[in-house]
Formats: C-alpha cells, structure tokens, sequence
C-alpha cells in the first residue's frame, strides 16, 4: 500500500477518484460478494444462539482449528510436542489451557513458521497491527477471515439500523486528499459501497464548515471514526449550535470518552456503537442498542482472561484479554495474548443474546494533536506512519508546543537511518511541513503513575 498510497497523493483529484473506487473494488472482491452475504444471514441466526448452541458451535471450530494446526502449521507442530499436548486431548472449550499463550514476541519469532503449508502467502491477505505500545507485528489473513471480520462489523451496523448501502461517512487513518491542500473537496466518494471518505487530516473549524455543507448534502445514514475525529465534529456542531441527525455513529481504535459519547449523542442525535478489533484478528467486539458492552463475536473467536501468570480468571474478573481466532486458518492465533485488560460477563443482555460481553479495556489512552494551522490531529490516525516500521520496539508522541513534535523511539537492533528518514516523510505529510519533529533515541518509556502507557501526550490546549 506504501507505494500506492504515494501514487495516490500525487494524483490529481479526479484521477483520485477513479484510484479510490479501483481500491474500494479491490475491498469488495477481498471481503464482500456472495460469502459476505451468507456470513451475514448466518451471523443474523446465531446471535442468539443459547448459552449451549455457542458452546457446541465454538467446540467444534476450536478442534477442527487445533488439528489443522498440528497438522499444518510448523510453529505448532513443535510447540505441541514441546508441551505434550496432542489434539485429541482437547475435548472441551477449557482444555485450550493446556496451550501455552501465545505473544507478540513468539508471533515476530516464528515468522512465517505461523502459516499453514495448506495456504500459500501469496493467497493470504497482509497487515500490520498499529504498534502503538509495542512494536508493529505482520499478520496474514485468510480470504474466510476478511470475509468474517467484515460481516461481524455489518452485523452491528444492523444493531444500529444502518444497511449495506445506506451511505457512512468516514473519518478514519488514511490520506484522502493532499493534507497540504486547502479548498474543498476534502473527501471522496467511494460509489460501490456508498461511503463517503472524509480527511482526518482537514478538521479546522474553517474547514469544518465546507465538511457539513457536503454532508447536509450527502445525508449518511451513520457516521464512522475514531472517538477523537467525531468528537472534533460534534465539537464544532456545538459551537456553531447545530444538530446533524443521523442513525447512529459508529466509533473503534481508542477508548470512547464518556464526555465524547455525551456529546456525539446529543449533536448527532443518535446512539454511539463503539466497537473493538485488531489487527491480530484475535476478537471483535461491539456494542449492541441496549447496553455499553461490547458483545464478543463468539462466532470469530475464542476469547478468555487470563492473570499475569497464565492461569485462566474467572468470568467477572479482570484479566488480560487472549483470543484463538476460530477463522484465520491461514495463520492460526491460538491463545495469543492481548495488552487489553477487561473482565468478561456471560450473563445474558437486555438485548436477549448471550454472546459474552466485556465492559470496555483500560490500557488504551489517546489523545490529539494541534498543527500551527489548528488542525486537530487525531493520535489514531498518526498510527499509520508506524506500521511498516519493524525496527521500532516502541515509541512516544510528545506534542511539546504549538510547532513541535518529540517523538520518543526505542530502536531494535536492525533501525537505521532508512527508517527514520520514512518515518519523518510520513508524519510530515499529516502534520504539515511547519511542525518540527524531532526523534529521540531512548532505552525505554516510561508508564504513567496508574502503570497506563500514553501514546500522545500533547502539552498544547485544544482550540473550538
Ligand atoms: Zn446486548
């Protein structure tokens, strides 16, 4: 996508326009068409499945996954040996804790001793987690995979009452337009899936007035960003004194604020449904109508807790989220565990399903940059020039004043010049060309006084 998304930046908009529809039909062959419609009439079912349907449902999936595992999967073919376990022996949903949990770190060893032989790479999908708090992983997903992991996110788009075809305006990572260009549009329109694409790098209240004129005039049905880019929006509804009624908005990546939710709620008039995935594609979660509990996607994954020793914690409790993903054969997650900490409920939801739900996790911290030109800056979005950026083991943005950016890396042994000259480039593209940034090679970072790890921290107060 590196070279793509330069080619893209380059262009002019009308020829943008035709590159983002050619991406969004690259999209619709990867997760949408016919499997997409059939995961999503069997997701509709069996979101209210019994307490024993789900049981039986992920009992099943967990030992064909474990098998194919043993059989397939080198990584696991030895690391069942080492710890004579064999697939046989796991006959319930618990024996799972007779595996080892799976990290990050046994994740970036293994490498591609994670992909089943039965799947060549070249017929799996590449990401790359965000590394925020730890450092960026590759991941391969299967076609089946994307295909889920797109339906479970529609499946809650129905809880909100919003359909395939609706129209969503967007307000995500990517670079929509120039960040340097500074007349309308600051959004594109992607026709296959009705979605209108809008800048998060253009949220000044100057512009922000031209982002409302195009959405008076597109009328979406939901509203989709991170909790951040919204927040900026109904901010500003707020000072002008407007409403923008929609459906419902739908929000992921960073915690949700009760003060944000309160606002969102009242300006766009509509319920927030914030929803939890990763890239590792270990769990997704989201929010049903009648409850702020994410409901986890039993159908995707396995998910448990666990103490910092291993051993499981009971419903209730909170531990460290782990989930085997009961679809990524390709390159089978078992018990890979997770930064998040949260307690799971299995009781049932005033909304009637049973699916286990979680409150929300307590190690995620964002906060939003401020450009010399008042453009506030969402952290999320500021995630991306990171990815491809194997070398960095961690790293700090510190917004020190109005035009200067420290950013704090804990550099691997192979970094070099190559990745800070990317990683300048990238953040200048989004910050704009007047902030200074400047790196600082650090041993380590430190954790807040709550052990909380902060991936911005900016020092600036925020405008509107
Ligand atoms: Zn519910």
């Amino acid at each position: 996508m590196g070279r793509l998304q330069s080619l893209y930046n380059k262009a002019p908009y009308g020829v943008q326009s035709v590159l983002l529809n050619l991406y969004a039909l690259g999209i619709h062959r990867e997760r949408y068409g016919r499997p997409f419609a059939r995961a999503l009439e069997e997701l509709k079912k069996t979101q209210w499945y019994s307490p024993d349907q789900i049981h039986q449902y992920q009992l099943e999936r967990l030992q064909a996954l474990i098998k194919h595992a043993y059989d397939t999967v080198p990584f696991y073919g030895k690391r069942f040996a080492e710890h004579g376990v064999r697939p046989e022996e796991i006959k319930d949903l618990e024996d799972i804790s007779k595996l080892p949990v799976l990290t990050c770190e046994d994740v970036r060893t293994a490498g591609e001793e994670l992909i089943s032989s039965k799947y060549p790479k070249s017929k799996l999908i590449h990401g790359h987690t965000s590394g925020t708090t730890g450092s960026p992983l590759s991941c391969y997903w299967d076609k089946q995979t994307c295909v889920y992991n797109n339906a479970v996110d529609w499946r809650q788009k129905l809880w909100g009452g919003v359909k395939y075809g609706d129209g969503i305006a967007l307000l995500l990572g990517r670079t929509i337009v120039p960040t340097n260009k500074t007349t309308p549009p600051f959004w594109q329109h992607d026709r296959i899936h009705n979605m209108l694409w809008m800048s998060s790098f253009h949220l000044s209240e100057e512009y922000l007035t031209h982002f409302f004129k195009k959405l008076n005039q597109y009328r979406p049905a939901g509203i989709e960003g991170y909790p951040s880019t919204v927040y900026i929006l109904a901010r500003y509804l707020k000072k002008i004194g407007q409403k923008f009624p929609v459906k419902a908005v739908f929000t992921s990546s960073e915690t949700l604020l009760p003060l944000q939710r309160e606002l969102i709620e009242e300006h766009f008039q509509a319920p927030v449904f914030d929803f939890y995935g990763m890239a590792e594609r270990v769990a997704f979660a989201g929010h049903c109508p009648e409850a702020h509990e994410y409901h986890l996607s039993f159908e995707f994954a396995l998910n448990e807790t666990i103490d910092n020793d291993g051993n499981p914690v009971e419903p209730g409790k909170e531990g460290y989220l782990v989930g085997t993903s009961l679809l990524n054969f390709g390159m089978p997650f078992i018990r890979y565990k997770t930064s998040d900490v949260t307690a799971i409920n299995t009781e049932q939801c005033n909304c009637g399903r049973h699916m286990p739900r979680f409150t929300g996790v307590t190690t995620k911290d964002e906060d939003i940059v401020v450009t010399p030109e008042g453009k506030l800056i969402s952290s999320s979005v500021l995630t991306h020039p990171f990815k491809p950026l194997d070398a960095v083991q961690e790293s700090q943005i510190i917004q020190e004043k109005i035009d200067l950016l420290r950013i704090k890396i804990v550099p691997r042994e192979d970094y070099t010049e190559k990745d800070s000259a990317h990683l300048i480039a990238a953040l200048s593209q989004r910050v704009g060309l007047s902030m200074r940034i400047e790196l600082e090679f650090v041993e380590n970072i430190p954790r807040t006084k709550a052990g909380k790890f902060r991936w911005v921290i900016s020092k600036v107060p925020l405008p509107l």
